[in-house]
């Protein structure tokens, strides 16, 4: 039996490695050592960028008859925080009471443990594979997200690699393992606007502007009406404002500008040209009413700026990826999991332009916390589910 078939020592190998993003910290070097002993083909290319930190990934292919199939996920971690509120030190995958602690135990090299030991079991009862598996691991998915898995994707295409599908192993149940599959993700747009006014006297206000009137009747736009009421597999579009500045000390002076940020995380009801579209077109028509602004005629002058690149919302339709998984997971668990579209954004968002993708992996309840840990247990329950997965898609 090769080590690699252990999923509890393949997680604590993998948490002993510092791997804070954008740090391999021996991260990738310990999952090559997993893989290569078992066929795998490994590579490890390092993305740059102006202004962002270069970034290792790795590449791991083994080849054979049959449809391909992906595991994808990233080996970088969160930041440990308060390294003395910890229980047991970040790095040590101490073990107690049936709990893995460590930074990165659910999210997510806990998955990638699990996904390697799966692989190891089937390759040991089933000799070769009737198909092709290959990892794809970034290092820069808690960071920038510029030197990740969007470039890694357009080298391995570049190489001729196509996928017929893939699995994220980030952590997707919410309580207990088994209770959710994610079969798409929400779209995420951030944009700023800044309404520019006349600076002034407060006691004379008609010799002035101000900006802040405008900005109020503007975000009123965005938040009402809401967007839409949700469909199908997707909860209904929703803004937030994040932050709202004008920076003014002064309790008698209109300010010169004023200044509103928001997120939108939206479903599939829009794309991001046409939510853009719709706020342009909220704030065009807001910017002309004149309520707030007594005797104002010229419309609020107003800027947007878009913040980031805008996360594509998308769905996953591939029956037999998503029959297979929920198949996989009941069989194990005894429980038919949920297919849902909530929470953030991922790096399937990457993926979905390659092939269809499903995302399940470990109880998120930790991730990014002081003490981030995983039931033992869990470890071997996930690492059956992804046996049997494997075995069923190249069935
Ligand atoms: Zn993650």
């Amino acid at each position: 039996m090769t080590s690699s078939t252990d999923p509890v020592k393949n997680l604590a190998q993998l948490i002993a490695c510092p791997s804070v993003t954008p740090a391999e910290g021996g991260a990738l070097t310990t999952l090559e050592t997993m893989l290569s002993p078992l066929g795998f083909t490994v590579e490890r290319p390092i993305f740059s960028e102006d202004g962002t930190p270069d970034v290792e990934n790795l590449y791991a292919r083994r080849s054979g008859n049959g449809p391909h199939l992906m595991f994808a996920g990233h080996t970088d971690v969160v930041p440990v925080g308060d390294e003395a509120a910890w229980t047991y030190p970040p790095f040590s995958a101490a073990i107690y009471n049936g709990e893995m602690y460590g930074r990165g135990a659910v999210d997510m090299k806990g998955g990638i443990a699990c996904f390697a030991a799966a692989v190891a079991r089937h390759i040991e009862k089933n000799g070769a594979l009737k198909g092709s598996i290959s990892f794809l691991i970034t290092g820069d998915e808690e960071g920038p997200s510029i030197n990740g898995s969007g470039k890694l994707l357009e080298w391995a295409k570049a190489k001729g690699e196509t996928w017929d599908a893939a699995i994220v192993g980030e952590p997707t149940n919410p309580d207990k393992l088994g209770d959710m599959i994610k079969i798409g993700r929400r779209g995420s747009l951030s944009g700023t606007v800044t309404v520019h006014g006349i600076q002034g006297h407060a006691a004379y206000p008609h010799l002035a502007e101000n900006p802040v009137r405008g900005l109020v009747t503007l975000v009123d736009s965005l938040l009402y009406p809401a967007f839409d009421k949700g469909t199908k597999h997707f909860q209904a579009t929703n803004l937030e404002v994040t932050t709202v500045d004008v920076g003014n000390p002064a309790v008698n002076v209109i300010p010169a500008k004023a200044t509103a940020t928001f997120n939108i995380r939206f479903n599939d009801t829009w794309t991001d040209e046409t939510l853009m579209a719709e706020i342009h077109n909220r704030l065009d028509k807001a910017s002309g009413r004149r309520k707030l602004r007594p005797g104002r005629k010229t419309p609020v002058n107003y800027e947007l700026v878009w913040r980031d690149r805008p996360s594509h919302v998308f769905l996953t339709h591939d029956e037999k990826l998503i029959g297979t998984l929920t198949a996989s997971v009941e069989a194990i668990t005894g429980k038919r999991p949920q297919l849902s579209t909530s929470g953030g954004t991922s790096d399937a968002r990457y993926i979905k332009d390659y092939c269809p993708v499903v995302e399940f992996g470990l109880v998120g309840q930790t991730m990014h916390m002081v003490d981030e840990r995983v039931a033992v247990a869990d470890l071997e329950t996930l690492t059956q589910i992804y046996e049997r997965f494997i075995a069923d898609f190249f069935a």
